[in-house]
C-alpha cells in the first residue's frame, strides 16, 4: 500500500514513521509512505501556502493552488484513489473505516493547518474527509499519523500473528478483555486461576465472558449490533440485572439472542 501525505510540516512525521511496526512495514515493502511538502508546490516567489480569509475574520486559510498542484503532480492513475482531507468536520475514523481504507492500494492524505482549507479544495479535489474525534487539533499531521497507523494494521503482513488485529477490540464488535503476564502474583494481586489452568476451552470461554462484561460496562451501545448466542445473552441479562451494574436499557439495547440463534 502507498500513502501520499501532503503537509506543511513533513518533519513532524519522522518519529512515528521511523519506529516499531510502521518502520518494519516500510522496510519490508508492505507500506510506502511518501511525504510531500505543500510549500514546494506554491507558485509565487514567497511560496505562500495560506492567505487571509475573504470577508474578513481571524486566521489564515490554506490556498487552493499549492494543494491542487501537489495532488496533480502525483499523476494518480484513475479516479479510484481516495483523496482524503483531515478535518474535524469529516466522518469519524472508526475500526470499520480503517479496515475499509486498508483495502485500497493507494491513499492520499491532506493535512490542514491554521483555519483550514479553502472550500474549493473540499469541493473539487477531495473525495473524502476524515476526523479522528470531536475536538480540534492545531493541524492535520497528528490526525494523518493516526489514520496511517490504524490503516496499516489491516494491510496484510504488517502485523505478525502474535499481533493479529483480528483479536483486538472492535474486531468482533466487543472490547477486548483483560490481559495478564508474569508474575502470577504481583503484590498480592493474582492472575485469574483459569488462565493458569492450561484448559484452552475454559480460557476461551472466560475471555469471551470478560470481553462481554467489559463492553457492557464501558461501551454498552456496542452490544446492540452484536449477535449473541443464548448463553451469552443470558450472561448479559445477568450483568444488567445485578444491582451494582449500570442499566443501559434506555439506549434500546436488547439482551435477547437474535432470532437465528434461538
Ligand atoms: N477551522 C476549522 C474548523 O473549525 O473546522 C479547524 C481548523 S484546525 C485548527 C486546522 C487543521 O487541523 C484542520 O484543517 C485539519 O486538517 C486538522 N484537524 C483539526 N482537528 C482535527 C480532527 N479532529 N481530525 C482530523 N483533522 C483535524
Amino acid at each position: 500500500m502507498r500513502i501520499d501525505v501532503l503537509t506543511l510540516f513533513p518533519a513532524m512525521f519522522a518519529g512515528p514513521l521511523e519506529t516499531s511496526i510502521l518502520k518494519r512495514a516500510q522496510q519490508r515493502g508492505l507500506l510506502e509512505i511518501v511525504l510531500h511538502a505543500i510549500r514546494d508546490y506554491a507558485m509565487d516567489r514567497h511560496q505562500m501556502t495560506d492567505d487571509l480569509p475573504y470577508g474578513g475574520g481571524v486566521g489564515m486559510v490554506m490556498k487552493p493552488e499549492p494543494v491542487f498542484n501537489a495532488v496533480e503532480s502525483l499523476g494518480l492513475p484513475d479516479g479510484r484513489t481516495p483523496i482524503i482531507l483531515l478535518s474535524p468536520q469529516g466522518r469519524l475514523l472508526t475500526h470499520r473505516v480503517a479496515k475499509e481504507l486498508a483495502a485500497h492500494e493507494r491513499l492520499v492524505l491532506i493535512c490542514g493547518h491554521y483555519e483550514g482549507f479553502d472550500e474549493r479544495i473540499r469541493e473539487h479535489l477531495a473525495t473524502d474527509e476524515l476526523s479522528i474525534g470531536d475536538y480540534v487539533l492545531t493541524g492535520g499531521e497528528l490526525a494523518a499519523m493516526v489514520v496511517i497507523d490504524a490503516v496499516a494494521r489491516w494491510v496484510p503482513g504488517v502485523l505478525g500473528d502474535a499481533e493479529s488485529a483480528e483479536r483486538d477490540s472492535f474486531s468482533e464488535g466487543l472490547l477486548e478483555g483483560p490481559h495478564y503476564t508474569r508474575p502470577a502474583d504481583f503484590r498480592g494481586w493474582s492472575v485469574p486461576s483459569v488462565l493458569l489452568s492450561g484448559n484452552h476451552a475454559a480460557i476461551a470461554a472466560w475471555r469471551r465472558r470478560e470481553a462481554l462484561r467489559r463492553t457492557f460496562r464501558r461501551r454498552p451501545a456496542l452490544l446492540r449490533n452484536l449477535t449473541l448466542i443464548e448463553e451469552e445473552a443470558a450472561f448479559v441479562r445477568e450483568l444488567a440485572s445485578a444491582a451494582s451494574e449500570p442499566r443501559p436499557d434506555e439506549e434500546g439495547i436488547s439482551y435477547e439472542a437474535t432470532s437465528d440463534e434461538r
